[in-house]
């Protein structure tokens, strides 16, 4: 039944994140879901949606017309693959929707569409939608910026074996506010994907390591390795429906917000 409610729309409705951010909406009296979307072809089309996730109706028909779905809704929440995430930015804006932005592995240029539609709209984007990885980017920030070069930085992270992108957008997050935190760009000093004779660590870089396997939600280290001692700041997720309910926050965070880029350390309210 349509109310006052502020309307989401979930894309990628049949995902892992999308099925999860239904069934949190459905919980919600702050908000209600209005539209569910998936690419044209994809078998859940015109099926209700609570019944396509095995349960009981939500009212709301699976559909594949992103712009349709937004002009009638108040938010996008979008984690579904950069592409998708790219057009889906663009009819966003579009509609004036507040769109919430989770997907991850997005390439600069996919960042510079993102950009020109935050010109428009309200875009809120975060390679972590979780309370405690928000206040570890800024943790991290601030070790960074205390320690100096004699500290070799690593970001390890571990995630599930059906994950496709790597480092994880989240220990790109990491790895950005410790380059910040050193007053260096990442771009510099990132060092990924060792194999063979690489040489010495170079001083000042900032390593990634991944490691992929079974159901593992998301694990992140930040190690600061000095001179007979090591420090490690570390964040374990054991259920994604942390990432959910930071993304639906957004969502009603964003309403009232002039047009732009925003993170998650904005809707959290974590700026120094
Ligand atoms: P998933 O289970 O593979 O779900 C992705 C969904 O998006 C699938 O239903 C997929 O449909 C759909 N999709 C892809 N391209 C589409 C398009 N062009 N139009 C409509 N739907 C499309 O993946 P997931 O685990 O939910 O993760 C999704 C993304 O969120 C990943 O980038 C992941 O890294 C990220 N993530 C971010 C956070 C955070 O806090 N920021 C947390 C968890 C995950 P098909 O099956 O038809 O391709």
């Amino acid at each position: 039944m349509m109310t006052d409610l502020p309307g989401i729309v979930v894309t990628g409705a049949s995902g892992r994140m999308g099925q999860m951010l239904i069934r949190m909406i459905g919980d919600s009296d702050k908000m209600q879901l209005t539209g569910a979307l998936e690419r044209p072809g994809h078998d859940w089309i015109g099926r209700d949606v609570g019944e396509a996730m095995g349960g009981a109706a939500a009212g709301v028909l699976v559909e594949d017309d992103p712009l349709e779905a937004f002009a009638r809704a108040q938010a996008v929440v979008d984690f579904t693959s950069p592409a998708a995430t790219v057009e889906f930015a663009g009819l966003a804006a579009q509609a004036r929707a507040v769109h919430v932005i989770g997907t991850t592995g997005l390439a600069p240029e996919d960042l510079e569409a993102i950009k020109h539609a935050a010109h428009h709209a309200v875009i809120v984007r975060a390679g972590n939608m979780s309370l405690g990885v928000n206040l570890l980017v800024q943790l991290t920030k601030r070790v960074a910026a205390a320690l100096d070069e004699e500290f070799d930085i690593e970001v390890v992270e571990a995630h599930h074996n059906r994950k496709v992108d790597a480092p994880s957008g989240t220990a790109l997050m990491l790895g950005e506010a410790a380059a910040e935190g050193r007053g260096v760009s990442l771009e510099d000093v990132s060092d990924r994907g060792r194999d063979g004779i690489t040489g010495a660590r170079k001083k000042g870089d900032i390593g990634f390591s991944a490691i992929r396997g079974g159901d593992v939600v998301g694990e992140h280290d930040v190690i600061f390795a000095g001179p007979g001692e090591r420090l490690v700041l570390r964040h374990l997720a054991s259920d994604r429906s942390l990432f959910a309910r930071g993304a639906l926050r957004a969502a009603l965070w964003g309403q009232d917000k002039t047009p732009g880029e925003y993170d998650m350390i904005d809707v959290l309210g974590l700026n120094d």
